[in-house]
């Protein structure tokens, strides 16, 4: 086999994106301004988008490879942990620069949060970054980028991408895409939140309309995530909007659910799977993820999702 076409095969998928410690104290009531309260144990747990789906695609069976930053810090260390007891190759995690990206987390006793990021590493994550880990984009069979790190970092990806690679790219949180990096995505993967973001006036009654107005910003796909409803799937290759249903369970906590979906589906995708089927075993991968408490602690293996 020519070299170039083995290294093509190396991994499954890669994740370009954010990887923070996120730092959850439970309190009665959120203090005021000058207000000091008094809150529960402290819990650290592994997240970031970049972070959690590389450990869902893992989790699954997916030779995955996460290209990150982290600082030099015991955060940075849990992280790297979480991700090589997952499997993931972290040869692509580079450290220091700054601190961690933290997530402080406030959970009050109806379960709302109050969240305070410190993007920290994740925004010295850099577009010179991206060029000095070419070798990664030539071996990866899909790309899967969020929008927690820098958008011109995220611009250079888009770029980067080698021939017969595919982008998956989750714009979250929500930010303006440059043209370019709208037409790399094949599919764009939004929840409601930031389909509504991006058509701001232009979004129509349903979701369907929506995903035709977002197919008509310029990415070959688009997939819109409906929670418990399912996925939509529209291709520019087919002019029907696809409705794939969502299995019925019994939802815990849905933190990390879209992570989970999009991982999933970027693994399947990267192992020839149309993209109507592969959102539809990730609808099955967010549905087992909403069954159990966490993010990453929730994601399912293979197993568990043909349990389901
Ligand atoms: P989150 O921000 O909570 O991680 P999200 O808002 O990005 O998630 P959702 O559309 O809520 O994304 O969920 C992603 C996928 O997870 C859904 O398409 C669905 O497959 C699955 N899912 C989420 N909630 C439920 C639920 N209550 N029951 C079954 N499946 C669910």
């Amino acid at each position: 086999m020519h070299e170039s076409e083995h290294d093509h095969d190396r991994y499954d998928l890669l994740v370009v994106g954010s990887a923070n410690a996120d730092l959850v104290v439970g309190v009665e009531r959120r203090p005021a301004p000058g207000e000091t309260v008094l809150g529960s144990d402290l819990a650290v747990h592994p997240g970031g988008k970049g972070a959690n789906q590389a450990v869902a695609a893992a989790r699954l069976g997916a030779r995955t490879a996460l290209l990150a930053r982290v600082g030099d810090d015991a955060h940075g260390r849990l992280l790297l942990e979480s991700q090589r007891a997952a499997g993931v190759d972290t040869a692509g995690v580079l450290v220091g620069g700054a601190p961690t990206g933290v997530a402080l987390i406030t959970v009050d006793p109806s379960g709302d949060n109050s969240i305070v990021v410190s993007p920290g590493a994740n925004a010295r994550l850099t577009p010179e970054d991206i060029r000095a880990a070419g070798h990664l984009f030539g071996a990866a069979r899909v790309v899967s980028v969020q929008l927690e790190i820098p958008l011109d970092t995220v611009a250079e990806v888009a770029g980067a991408m080698s021939p017969g690679t595919r982008l998956v790219l989750n714009p979250s949180p929500p930010a303006p895409l440059p043209g370019h990096v709208r037409a790399a995505c094949d599919p764009l993967v939004v929840n409601e939140h930031e389909a509504r973001y991006m058509l701001g006036e232009a979004a129509g009654s349903t979701p369907e309309d929506w995903a035709r107005a977002l197919l008509a910003l310029g990415p070959r796909s688009v997939v819109v995530t409906l929670g418990a409803a399912g996925a939509l799937v529209a291709d520019s290759r087919g002019d029907e909007v696809v409705r794939v249903p969502s299995v019925e369970v019994e939802a815990v906590d849905t933190t990390g659910a879209g992570d989970a979906f999009t991982a999933a589906l970027a693994w399947r995708l990267g192992l020839g799977e149309e993209l109507v089927d592969a959102v539809a075993f990730a609808v099955r991968v967010g549905a087992a993820a909403v069954t159990r408490q966490g993010a990453q602690a929730s994601f399912p293996t293979a197993e568990d999702v043909a349990a389901l």
